[in-house]
């Protein structure tokens, strides 16, 4: 019998998911990482969450999984991004004390059951009958399990390049994982190299905060976990200050020596997270770039400036930092640098992030390409929930979500569909199904889901089932009362006068009409919990493009079988890019599925296709659109 259900190799924001998830599904499970110190580290910036990534957060946290209630113990800085916009696309983000955070992961890791802690390396998987069947330590310990998950971040051959320096490391201070990687090589594993950078770490002690604008936390700090009722962590401001052209002339004056113009850098970095050296050759015409002075802890001087990352030598990052208003006279205590790793192309990987050529094998956060503490943390959550389930109860159906149930679904379908070509981040705007996956319902949409699999504990269901109850009971009463357009009017609301009773419920969808309104007109209202009756609001509210939303997710579903003839022509559907139109054309697929499974099809342009095909199948009838924002 092996030694443990489940084997988790990495104790990074991945790994921890991953080990907490399987050991709450019963598995015995071990998590073996380099350093246990290290459990919870934040590599780079200190901060959860943000636009989509929140969204993911709350997904976690509504299976039960640790990211949220972690978060809300060291959260420093909590703001709602895109507070003025709709629901769909507001993110939860707190900037993180990092000490604060990796301590009550560490917490979380030893008082989770089931759940065992190994120091050590992983240099050898075991396989046996075509089956990984464990791991091989650097101390030489064998350690057997049904399943392996392995979330080693950056570390797979991991290379710091700063200036040109070159010193191999997993992350700063810490050593590459060199035999892991090629022992994937030898599996066929198909591995590729990107890249990822950091900024310089200040003294705060020595910035002129004086001189900065500053940027407070919110007034009404919104937790990131369902089961948090306030957040209790003191908040801190951050400041802002801005590039200048002498910054800009010093960068430019040494690109040539930064590791990411010379040349030595094979693997290709986040687009969205430039280094200040691409903003600066890039977007020549900006003559600024705005910097966040983020204190990395409320007892530490640390100071994480976001937005400068650089692989220039340590003596140009000096020179340049020092041209920005602020920070004249800043002491850096550590620079930044660009790594550069191997991952797995996630193509090789099913739904539940099982490697299809190596059952028993799962992979989870940066190895796969992502980039992201909550992209991590996501997919371990998955590997973790699936490989104890295959090894405890192999004949339990798999837990996967599709595209409109999850922004997990949303970011494993494009992943194992699409594969990377840069390191993979999430945004709203890839899920096409937004306004239907927000951050406030995500607990409305999957507990349940997480309670038949058996991730959601007992705490969790009882605080879900009161709170589905009272929203229940707030929708029912919001239905009940009613009113004619004559007395909607009395209290200035505009309807059509045409004698029909609507419900509050109702009302609330149309444009301008506030809950106050209603509830001064209805006292029973002012009765319903504030934070249950802002979530019926947005539900009432989106309701008519929910029930058409709902619509196109159940078209969606039936359409994935569906025939594409062979003569259609694509040059005929609209919307596509000249890319996506070509591929078509060319592959020819049979199927919708087929379609989407083409390398860069887009959720967009497979629905475009359909609207096209039910336009030729049944003239005259219009096709539904996707909400966009
Ligand atoms: P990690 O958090 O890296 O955890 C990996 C874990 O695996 C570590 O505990 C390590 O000790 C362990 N491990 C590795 N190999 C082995 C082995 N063979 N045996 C045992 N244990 C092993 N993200 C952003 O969103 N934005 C950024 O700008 C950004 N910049 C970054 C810059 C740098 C320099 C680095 C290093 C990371 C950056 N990241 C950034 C990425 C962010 O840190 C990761 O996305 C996130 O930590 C990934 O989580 P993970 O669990 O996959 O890996």
């Amino acid at each position: 019998m092996s030694e443990f259900d489940v084997i988790v190799v990495g104790g990074g924001h991945a790994g921890t998911e991953a080990a907490c998830a399987s050991a709450r599904l019963g598995a015995r499970t071990a998590l073996v990482t380099y350093r246990a110190d290290k459990i919870g580290e934040m590599s780079c910036n200190p901060a959860i969450g943000g636009l989509g990534k929140g969204h993911l957060v709350r997904v976690i946290d509504a299976l039960d999984g640790v990211m949220a209630r972690v978060a809300d113990q060291a959260g420093i800085q909590y703001r709602l991004l895109n507070r003025s916009k709709g629901p769909a696309v507001q993110g939860p983000r707190s900037q993180a004390d990092r000490k604060l955070y990796r301590e009550a992961m560490q917490r979380e890791i030893s008082t989770t059951a089931n759940l065992s802690v190994i120091e050590d390396g992983v240099d050898d998987l075991i396989v046996e009958g075509g089956r990984v069947a464990g791991v091989v330590c650097a101390s030489g310990r064998r350690v057997t399990a049904g399943a392996v998950v392995l979330t080693t971040g950056t570390f797979l051959r991991g290379l710091i390049h700063r200036g040109e320096e070159r010193i191999p490391a997993g992350r700063v201070g810490e050593a590459p994982s060199n035999e892991l990687s090629k022992r994937l090589l030898a599996l066929d594993l198909p591995l590729g190299r990107l890249k990822t950078g950091t900024p310089a770490r200040l003294d705060g002690r020595t910035i002129a905060w004086d001189q900065l604008e500053m940027q407070d936390a919110d007034e009404d700090p919104v937790p990131f976990s369902f089961l948090t009722d306030r957040v209790t962590v003191p908040q801190i401001a951050c400041g802002i200050t801005w590039t200048n052209e002498k910054t800009h002339q010093v960068i430019a004056d040494n690109l040539t020596k930064s590791a990411v113009y010379s040349g030595a850098i094979e693997g290709r970095g986040p687009r969205y997270c430039p280094s200040i050296e691409d903003k600066v050759h890039k977007f020549a015409d900006r003559d600024r770039h705005q910097v966040f002075l983020e204190p990395e802890g409320l007892d530490d001087h640390t100071v994480y400036p976001n937005g400068i990352s650089s692989s220039l030598p340590a003596d140009v990052q000096d020179a340049f930092i020092r041209t920005i208003p602020g920070l004249e006279n800043v002491t850096i205590i550590q620079p930044g640098y660009a790594i550069e790793y191997d991952y797995v192309d996630p193509r090789a990987l099913t739904r539940t992030l099982e490697v299809k050529a190596l059952p028993g094998l799962y992979l989870a956060g940066q190895i796969n390409g992502t980039t992201g503490y909550e992209e991590a943390a996501a997919q371990g959550l998955i590997a973790g929930l699936n490989a104890a389930n295959q090894t405890i109860r192999p004949d339990h159906d798999s837990l996967i979500f599709d595209r409109a149930e999850a922004y997990i679904g949303v970011m494993i379908d494009d992943l194992i569909t699409r594969g990377v070509t840069e390191p993979y981040r999430m945004f709203t705007s890839r899920a096409e199904y937004r306004l239907h996956l927000r951050a406030d319902n995500a607990d409305q949409r999957l507990t349940s889901r997480g309670r038949d699999f058996g991730c959601v504990k007992d705490e969790r269901w009882s605080v879900f089932e009161a709170k589905a109850d009272a929203i229940n009971s707030a929708k029912s009463l919001l239905q009940e009362l009613t009113l004619t357009p004559n007395e909607a009017k009395a209290i200035g609301i505009d309807m059509k006068l045409d004698g029909r009773r609507r419900s509050a419920f109702e009302i609330l969808s149309y444009a301008g009409v506030e809950i106050g309104t209603l509830a001064a007109y209805w006292p029973q209202i002012s009765d319903i919990d504030p934070k249950i009756l802002d979530q019926v609001s947005i539900e009432a509210r989106y309701a008519n493009y929910l029930d058409r939303q709902a619509a196109d997710i159940a078209a969606l579903r039936k359409d994935e079988g569906r025939n594409l003839p062979v003569d259609i022509d694509y040059n005929e559907v609209g919307s596509l890019s000249n890319e996506i139109r070509e591929k078509l054309n060319r592959i020819r697929p049979e199927t919708i599925a087929q379609a989407q499974r083409i390398e860069g099809m887009t959720p967009s342009a497979i629905l475009a296709v359909i609207s096209h095909l039910n336009k030729r199948e049944r003239p005259g009838e219009t096709g539904r659109l996707v909400e966009g924002s």
